[in-house]
């Protein structure tokens, strides 16, 4: 299908509009060419990065007003080599793992490791959500806070009534767009290239007090853990502002300037309350024309910063995308495995909320034109 030319008027400032990585805003890019120039291609070991690492982690703490006891942690390896490291150093026997996604999957089978018995899976249908409920045995009930493949969320509540037991909580996609109240986890751990606007490679965690003790139980047990993805190793050298191996430095100092942004502007509250507006945006629009609906049947479920629109069979999503592209909009398309006419757009705190307006305008437009 042939590319529509948007006109000027209509197109956003900025046409990035991917769930990650994601918009990374000039001001950290000018920071970084400016300030941050001095630290890179320096040591890690030597105070100016050290101190860069201790200022990270004292900005997640005011950003997720962390509770006193609580700590951040940090590693390489994003995400995904965090479920590898909790299912070695957090799970003690059993984890309870909701799955409504990609993301809750993954973990679900990392947590599936011969040492451990096998995960109480709870699954449901991309689009809704499933909740946790407490079960004998179970010492770790994990899910994600955003489910990044289908643009469901979910709250973040303790089980009740299961003394002892961690509520971990992946917030790979949450992190710093979507409020909470962080002393109903024990880690709330992320990645920092999506609402956090810097690149991937690095993990941090937010643990609580009882997180921090298992940690420490697990590691003194005697099982087999590769240093890589040991949590105490992380722990004892985040406590000194260092890390394992290299961290990425430059990506350091981009989620610096992000964090001194967002809470120069008032910390969580605005950030959720500008991710509410910008989904807003989108979820109205669609369920305003014909041709299209959000994928998230209940709206209780419909994530802030992640928006899905499923489209009926007069439009083409892959198209419509594709079109997009060609205009430097990208990364629209709908996340690859779950396979639906659909457009998947972020709509993270560094994403302004008149370009996503904008972008709504685009959509129509390019939809109006390959109609003909
Ligand atoms: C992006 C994402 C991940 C994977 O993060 P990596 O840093 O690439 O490993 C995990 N969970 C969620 C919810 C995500 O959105």
């Amino acid at each position: 299908m042939a590319h529509v030319t948007l006109p000027r008027e209509i197109l956003p400032t900025d046409g990035r509009f991917g769930c990650g990585p994601s918009k990374i805003r000039t001001e950290q890019m000018i920071a970084l060419a400016g300030p941050g120039a001095a630290l890179l291609g320096t040591s890690h070991r030597q105070a100016p990065v050290k101190s860069l690492v201790g200022q990270v982690r004292m900005g997640l703490s005011d950003l997720l007003r962390l509770p006193s006891g609580y700590e951040i942690i940090v590693g390489n390896g994003g995400s995904t080599a965090f479920w590898d490291a909790a299912s070695f150093g957090l799970i003690e026997n059993r984890a309870q793992n909701l799955v409504f996604g990609e993301f809750g999957g993954k973990f679900a089978a990392a947590a599936a490791a011969p040492w451990l018995q096998a995960p109480d899976v709870r699954k449901a249908d991309p689009g809704s959500r499933t909740t946790p409920s407490p079960v004998e045995g179970v010492d770790v009930y994990a899910w994600p806070h955003n489910e990044t493949s289908t643009g469901v969320s979910a709250p973040v509540e303790r089980v009740r009534g299961d003394e002892g037991a961690l509520t971990v909580i992946d917030a790979t996609s949450a992190a710093g767009g979507i409020n909470l109240r962080i002393s109903e986890s024990d880690v709330y751990y992320f990645a920092p290239q999506k609402n956090l606007g810097s690149d991937g490679g690095l993990w941090f965690a937010a643990v609580s007090p009882a997180a921090i003790e298992r940690i420490e139980r697990i590691a003194a047990s005697g099982r087999y853990i590769p240093e890589f993805l040991s949590l105490k190793n992380a722990l004892d050298n985040s406590r000194l502002n260092q890390t394992l191996n290299t961290p990425a430095v430059a990506t350091l100092f981009l989620l610096d300037k992000q964090l001194e942004w967002i809470n120069g502007n008032g910390g969580l509250g605005w950030a959720s309350a500008r991710t509410a507006e910008s989904s807003s945006v989108l979820y109205d629009w669609a369920e305003s024309v014909p041709y299209a609906t959000p994928f998230v049947a209940d709206p209780a479920d419909r994530s802030p910063v992640v928006v899905t629109i499923d489209f009926d069979e007069t439009v083409d999503a892959a198209a419509v995308a594709s079109s997009l592209r060609a205009n430097d909009i990208v990364d629209t398309e709908p996340y690859r495995k779950l396979g639906r006419n659909q457009l998947r757009i972020a709509t993270f705190v560094s994403i302004e909320p008149d370009d996503v307006r904008q972008l709504v305008k685009c959509i129509e437009y390019t939809i109006d034109g390959q109609r003909g």
